[in-house]
């Protein structure tokens, strides 16, 4: 009965979305990334992070922030020149949208990265390339750890904690909102191979004013096979 009922949905889920093509013929553009951008659903269960990040807080982040910033970023670029660009483009360009692609483009691009950093099988030191990387430019996981934790610790307001790839190399540092290192307009660029969200929504439940155990906490989550896949090889 439950799985019939469960069929009934799915086809019925399927019959709007094959509506909503023939109407609008945009649905197409989804699986390059481009409008309309979707919230691919998180890569596990809401509770599958706790105790270090609870399952309310996830359900609120994904459900609602991420969507809102989701729904709000196809708003922005529906109808505009900016349609049928991908994320990454308009990252490149930022400097040149409008401010609610760069606040909700930002949103939808950062995380989308961050969920599939964390996992519950994640968590203690990394291997493979990144670990070479760390100790290499950054003196060791250990002042790595440190560093990375202080950026995000000091990053006054909202903002993410990042760790890039710039000309072949290692940085650490942090962007207020949701910029990003990809925004032609930041002042920390390279490509993003690690990212903490320290927005308040982002610890504010279980943390309260107590950032530095969120942080202190999301080491044990750190997903370092999705790092590693970032870096490439
Ligand atoms: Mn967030």
């Amino acid at each position: 009965m439950e799985h019939s009922r469960r069929d009934f949905i799915k086809a019925a889920g399927l019959a709007a979305l094959a509506g909503a093509t023939m109407k609008t013929g945009i649905l197409s553009a989804s699986p390059e990334g481009k409008e309309p951008f979707t919230l691919a659903p998180l890569p596990y269960a809401a509770d599958a992070l706790e105790p270090y990040i609870d399952r309310q807080t996830m359900e609120i982040h994904h459900g609602k922030h991420h969507k809102a910033y989701v729904d709000n970023l196809n708003k922005a670029v529906a109808g505009t020149a900016l349609a049928g660009m991908t994320l990454e483009q308009l990252m490149a360009g930022m400097s040149k949208h409008p401010a609610a692609v760069r606040n909700n483009g930002g949103g939808h691009y950062n995380h989308t990265m961050f969920w599939k950093l964390m996992s519950p099988a994640g968590g203690g030191e990394p291997t493979g390339k990144i670990a070479e990387l760390i100790n290499r430019d950054l003196g060791g996981f250990n002042t790595f750890k440190e560093q990375f934790s202080s950026a995000a610790l000091s990053r006054f307001g909202s903002g993410w904690a990042w760790l890039v790839i710039r000309d072949g190399k290692l940085e650490i540092g942090s962007t207020a909102n949701q910029d990003n290192p990809l925004m032609d307009l930041s002042d920390f660029k390279g490509k993003p191979v690690l990212a903490l969200d320290v927005w308040e929504h982002a610890y504010y439940l279980k943390y309260q004013n107590r950032r530095k155990d969120y942080i202190e906490n999301f080491w044990k989550v750190v997903n370092w096979s999705e790092v590693n896949r970032l870096v490439g090889k």
